[in-house]
């Protein structure tokens, strides 16, 4: 798989897609992730990539001209199969769209900034919007940074115990159950008898229990009980 990440700001995608499950993914060839500087795509020597809105008002706009420079030279050497744009106003992402976006091949991730890009990128080349959640951020940086965690830590390699991602939160509509760690006594803070029984069935069926009560509990909307 191939993600190719459009910014302004290179360095602040550097450290997040560096380390711990994505490092060892690139390492192992499952994914290649590219860090597409924006400013590299103007012609402007101030290097600027942004402009005033027509029609006034406070705020800049990513200008369209980089931004299709971009995303046609990437088009140019391959087929994509998303070209996401980063914005509050997106769908709500999602395990499942993790899912689904992990079977893909090449994806581009345009990361918005200033008031946003130029509406017509968004009407003519952009096949799919995505928030990260219903606030504000200064940049499209943090939400690709965790769009692309999120889809790479389920590509099948990328964790050495495939069963560790699958029984994460949200795979299956449940939360995640309870985990501990040794000590199995902390100044008398236990770990549940059955965890240290030895018997697999009944730690399995114990697990499940408590995926659904927390799911019940914490998220009712999750199992339609809301
Ligand atoms: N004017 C925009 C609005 O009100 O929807 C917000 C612009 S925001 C300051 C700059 C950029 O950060 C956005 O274009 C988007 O790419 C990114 N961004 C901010 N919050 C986000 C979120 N919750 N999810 C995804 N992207 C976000």
């Amino acid at each position: 798989m191939r993600i190719d990440i459009i910014t302004v700001l290179p360095e602040l995608l550097e450290s997040p897609l560096n380390h711990s499950i994505v490092k060892r993914a690139k390492e192992k060839k499952l994914v290649e992730i590219n860090i597409i500087n924006l400013r590299d795509f103007t012609t402007d020597k101030y290097k600027s990539v942004d402009d005033y809105a027509f029609g006034g008002g406070a705020g800049m706009v990513m200008m369209i001209e980089p931004v299709y420079k971009a995303i046609e030279k990437l088009k140019s050497e391959r087929n994509y199969d998303e070209i996401i744009y980063t914005s509050p106003d997106g769908e709500k992402f999602s395990q499942s769209m993790a899912n689904q976006l992990s079977m893909k091949n090449n994806i581009i991730i345009l990361a918005g900034h200033y008031k946003g890009v130029d509406q017509r990128i968004r009407d003519y080349l952009i096949t799919r919007e995505i928030s990260i959640g219903d606030y504000v951020l200064s940049g499209g940086e943090l939400p690709a940074a965790a769009i692309t965690d999120a889809i790479v830590r389920l590509i099948p390699g990328a964790i050495s115990d495939e069963q560790s991602a699958l029984s994460d939160s949200f795979q299956d509509d449940l939360l995640a159950p309870p985990v501990f760690t040794r000590p199995s006594d902390f100044r008398g803070w236990k770990v549940p008898d059955i965890l240290l029984s030895g018997n697999t069935g009944e730690i399995d069926k114990w697990r499940h229990e408590q995926a659904v009560e927390r799911t019940s509990r914490l998220r009712p909307d999750l199992t339609g009980e809301d």
